[in-house]
């Protein structure tokens, strides 16, 4: 072998050729510095990928703890499983209730009263705050 140290394979041609964009070429089949490195980044990338070995108990004991589970759901009533909803249902049964039972009030509020006096102001709105600052407080 010899060695041609100016034509070696700079990183972006190994990394090229570690995602299939490159082929080997001449160099490489004759280099071996290159095609060692060629061959032990596709030891790391066969290594990395490899799937995990499971053992097939372990496999089987999930499965009976998946079907155990599946079981417990299936069968098990719980009477608290309706109480939030019933508790629900309860406190909007009250509400409507106590909603019913008040009678509208009648709408003599100061507020209420300032609301509809703004509304039915003939100024445009937009001077409505400037009318209230220097306007007469008592009006005569
Ligand atoms: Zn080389």
């Amino acid at each position: 072998m010899n060695p041609r140290p100016e034509s070696h394979w700079t990183e972006d041609d190994f990394i090229q050729s570690f995602y299939g964009l490159k082929a080997e070429d001449e160099h490489v089949r004759s280099c071996t510095d290159c095609a060692s490195r060629v061959q032990k980044m596709a030891a790391v990338h066969a290594e990395v990928v490899r799937p995990p070995e499971v053992p097939p108990e372990l496999l089987a004991e999930q499965r009976r703890r998946i079907h155990q589970r599946m079981e417990l759901i299936s069968r098990g009533w719980h009477p608290l499983r309706w109480a939030g909803a019933l508790a629900a249902m309860a406190a909007l049964v009250f509400v409507l209730l106590l909603h019913r039972s008040n009678p509208p009030g009648p709408l003599n509020d100061p507020f209420f009263t300032e609301v509809s006096a703004m509304d039915q102001n003939p100024a445009p709105r937009a001077i409505q705050p400037i009318e209230a600052l220097v306007g007469d407080d008592n009006p005569e």
